[in-house]
């Protein structure tokens, strides 16, 4: 398996490269920016990309989104509930100083329960809202790990205070739908290092408010 995440654009977006050699397919989530690279990645391993999943509509993880299904042909997965912030891209942009990236709307809802993914590492969509409201969570089941967007960080959570947030929502989402995973599952935040949901459990100040 070819499992490659890097930090991409301005913000820094962890965006994930998951790949089959043997099928020769690839998944990418989060191509918040620098599709050029994250393309060049996929080729260079000679794949042939089947999703483009992105956890929620903010510039910083879905920008690039639409260039790479250009580049590509692949279908963009996206939560419905966040079509109302892909609407507020030239805003979006403003805030960051940055040009507006184009988008469409997504070729796939990604509903809560959904199978997703490669064939041999698929992944369960836990709809997540409170940092947006189409936030989405991806439960690699086999893997144990847990790509987690915005919704949970190392040490911290994701902010609420952008159009679309809700402390309580995602206070709820995090404890009703991630610390129900077993601790030794391994989570990638969409921005900053790796953890797991049992460090979180332990040691993550905002998770121990309540
Ligand atoms: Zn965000």
């Amino acid at each position: 398996m070819i499992l490659e995440t890097f930090p991409v654009g301005p913000l820094q977006c962890n965006c994930t490269l998951m790949g089959d050699e043997e099928a020769g397919e690839a998944i990418v989530i989060d191509p918040g920016d620098e599709v050029t690279r994250i393309h060049r990645r996929i080729t260079e391993h000679g794949l042939k990309l089947k999703q483009i999943l992105v956890t929620h509509a903010h510039i910083d993880h879905v920008g690039g989104a639409l260039k790479l299904k250009r580049l590509t042909g692949a279908p963009i997965y996206l939560n419905e509930n966040d079509l109302p912030l892909l609407d507020m891209m030239a805003s979006q942009a403003a805030w960051l100083g940055i040009p507006t990236p184009e988008t469409a709307p997504p070729d796939e809802p990604l509903t809560d329960g959904l199978s997703v993914g490669l064939s041999s590492y698929p992944a369960q969509v836990l709809h997540t809202p409170g940092h947006t409201q189409g936030s989405i969570c991806l439960h690699f089941v086999p893997l144990k790990m847990v790509i987690a967007g915005d919704t949970l960080f190392a040490g911290s959570i994701g902010r609420t205070d952008l159009p679309g947030g809700n402390f309580e929502q995602i206070m709820d989402s995090i404890h009703s739908r991630l610390l129900a995973l077993p601790d030794q599952t391994k989570v990638l935040p969409g921005h900053g290092p790796a953890t797991t949901i049992g460090a979180e459990r332990k040691k993550n100040p905002f998770l121990r408010l309540q």
